[in-house]
């Protein structure tokens, strides 16, 4: 399905849809898993990397295989979008929609504001013929996640988002208010440290700016990029079995709860669950040298990657029951 419903339900219910990238079957089958069992609608999103390293046609046939697979765990009407992450070009954008894709971003919020505005145009007028929504952004995020990255971020321009909605007809917008893309979301200098734990506590996000924005456009569906919360459970566990991860930091849970609560009802998560993933991977390494199988460092891989989805889902979006 499209997002269209899904975001409507979820900005008068105030929650927000979980919006998951996968890469391979394990992160597909955690997702699903964690989806059906707290019955949550659930984007599926596939970055240009994921198409680079998965391959396009392989990943579309197992999100299509995934629906099959929720309906067989016995959620009977699965709620599950095919989104395609930060496209660049309008050709990727039409070869994700024509491919069956559900709902496509394009983002052009690097380019100047009249040829986003243009690019954007042209994706939503060709997406729209095929009942695919499109999810575009204005400001920019810094960070790097695959193939985008920005060494700063600049805050949406409430004053422009009128203008842009109106004008490009897009069905949801992706802002800057301080998220950032990957594991390392802060220098440690725009933080400050808990003098207990010497951990980094970044710096809050901007709601005053999101605020203004919803009073912009009311009741219109907003995205945040760049949300996971870097849990230092893994963190840890990555550096405690032969990891180095530095004073890795992301956005506080209790911040992106709040975010649900309002006008945010699609909200990224990514490294989170690159980073479940590899811890306990190294867990399996370092207390079983002799491990060989694949199956045996996948397997608990899955396993705490499912553990994080249902975790978000129930305790952060708050999405849970509400694709019964
Ligand atoms: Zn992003």
């Amino acid at each position: 399905m499209n997002t269209r419903e899904m975001f409507a339900k979820a900005i008068k219910g105030g929650y927000a849809i979980p919006a998951f990238n996968f890469n391979n079957m394990e992160q597909l089958q955690a997702i699903i898993k964690a989806s059906a069992e707290t019955k949550s609608p659930v984007i599926l999103q596939v970055s240009k990397g994921a198409r680079n390293y998965a391959n396009q046609t392989l990943l579309r046939y197992m999100a299509q295989g995934a629906v099959e697979y929720a309906k067989e765990l016995g959620w009977e009407h699965p709620q599950i979008c095919l989104h395609l992450d930060h496209g660049d070009s309008f050709e990727l954008c039409k070869s994700c929609v024509d491919f069956g894709f559900s709902s496509v971003m394009i983002d052009a919020s690097h380019l100047p504001y009249e040829e986003n505005i243009a690019l954007t145009k042209k994706v939503v007028d060709y997406a729209h013929q095929y009942d695919v929504t499109v999810e575009a952004e204005l400001g920019v995020l810094a960070g790097v996640e695959d193939e985008v990255s920005s060494a700063v971020s600049h805050y949406t321009k409430p004053e422009e988002v009128v203008d842009f909605a109106t004008r490009t007809g897009c069905d949801s917008l992706a802002i800057s208010i301080g998220t950032s893309h990957g594991a390392y979301k802060f220098t440690p200098e725009q933080c400050t440290r808990d003098p207990k734990t010497g951990k980094l506590v970044p710096p809050p996000l901007a709601f005053d700016v999101l605020d203004a924005i919803m009073e912009q456009l009311p009741g219109f569906p907003i995205v945040l990029h760049g949300s996971s919360s870097v849990p230092q459970e893994y963190v840890d566990m990555i550096n405690q079995y032969g990891g180095k991860l530095p004073d890795a930091v992301g956005i506080p849970e209790e911040q992106l709860r709040k975010a649900s609560k309002s006008a945010v009802c699609k909200i990224n998560i990514d490294s989170d669950s690159r980073l479940a993933f590899t811890a306990a991977v190294r867990k399996v390494f370092a207390e079983k040298p002799g491990e060989f199988d694949p199956r045996k460092y996948c397997g608990p891989a899955r396993d705490l990657m499912e553990e994080l989805y249902k975790h978000k889902i129930i305790n952060v979006l708050g999405s849970d029951g509400k694709a019964e």
